[in-house]
């Protein structure tokens, strides 16, 4: 398989409800994801990552394109494709009357793993839930859920494991744990797609980037090249403390970083860096030092998303 995922034209509209107009989240989107491979899947609020993610694990019916799943299209072989996938959705929906093992059985139930494939003990030990196996799902914290519905994700060892936002809010330890699992399982094969808020995770983890903005596709390259062709520079001028940002030639951004320093970021192909040095002389800021610093995906993001 070269392919885990391959979406062709894909289009949603939100059917109007109340007052609310039809909403057209996903306006046409071509997208293929190599099998092996991390892959994040970013872009602002809104964006239409949830609704591709719910799409492809079946839980939203897309309104017009195509989905193959690991070879199997939606359409054609709609319990093969969804067998392939695994998806940990961003809502913390458990059913809080259940032990997490028996969430875990009665989703092998649901996708028809047989008892003697079963491996909800190593599971539960994947997750760091051994010790609340027996324990009602209503009990557990937010981070407890989030590891059961990993776990849950994980029943039918799909070959396609897909996380929506699986760190929004989760404390570090959880964090760790998340990414020490995603890594151990893309190395055992698996392919992982995931959604994430923090760039510097996604830059960090990710072999392959796919930016989608107001439903469309707005870039997709892997992680190394898309940073570096980015169009985006920084200059890190440190002001002898001065905290005022003084007008600057269009196209630059300028903030003041904790440490004091002053970062201005520029694009290098229509601005030169002289204009904003000149800049700063003119409006009498001090110059004491002057560094300069590559794009990080934040940059690129922003750069790519602003409207
Ligand atoms: P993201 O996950 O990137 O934040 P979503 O896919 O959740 O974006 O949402 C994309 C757009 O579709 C948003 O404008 C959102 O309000 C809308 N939307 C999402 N789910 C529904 C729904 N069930 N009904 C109507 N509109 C929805
Ligand atoms: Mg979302």
């Amino acid at each position: 398989m070269t392919h885990a995922i391959e979406i062709a034209g894909l289009r949603k509209t939100y059917a109007p409800q109340g007052n609310a107009p039809a909403k057209e989240a996903l306006k046409g989107v071509d997208l293929t994801i190599p099998a092996g491979s991390i892959f994040g899947l970013l872009g602002p609020n809104g964006a239409g990552k949830s609704t591709m993610i719910n799409i492809l694990a079946g839980l939203v019916n897309k309104t017009a394109g195509k989905v193959v799943i690991w070879g199997f299209d939606q359409d054609v072989n709609p319990r093969q494709s969804r067998a392939a996938i695994g998806v940990m959705p961003q809502e913390l929906n458990v059913d809080p009357f259940f032990t997490p093992r028996a969430s875990l059985e009665v989703q092998a139930g649901l996708y028809g793993v047989p008892k003697e494939e079963r491996w909800t003990d190593e599971l539960l030990e994947l997750v760091g839930l051994t010790d609340q196996a027996n324990a009602y799902a209503r009990t557990l914290s937010g981070g407890m859920r989030r590891r059961l519905l990993l776990a849950k994700a994980l029943v039918h060892r799909p070959q396609i494991l897909v996380l929506d936002e699986p760190t929004a809010g989760v404390d570090i330890t959880l964090r760790e744990m998340l990414w020490n699992n995603v890594r151990k399982l893309n190395e055992a094969g698996m392919t992982i797609i995931l959604t994430t808020h923090y760039l510097e995770e996604a830059e960090e983890m990710c072999d392959e980037i796919a930016i989608i903005n107001h439903g469309q596709l707005v870039v997709r390259q892997d992680t190394r090249s898309l940073l570096a062709g980015s169009d985006a520079k920084t200059l890190v001028l440190d002001t002898d403390g001065a905290a005022r940002i003084p007008p600057l030639p269009e196209g630059a951004r300028a903030e003041i970083r904790p440490d004091g320093r002053m970062a201005i970021t520029y694009p290098p192909s229509r601005l030169r860096a002289d204009r904003i040095i000149d800049a700063l002389r003119e409006a009498g800021l001090p110059i004491v030092d002057v560094a300069t610093e590559q794009p990080d995906l934040e940059q690129v993001f922003v750069q790519m998303t602003r409207d």
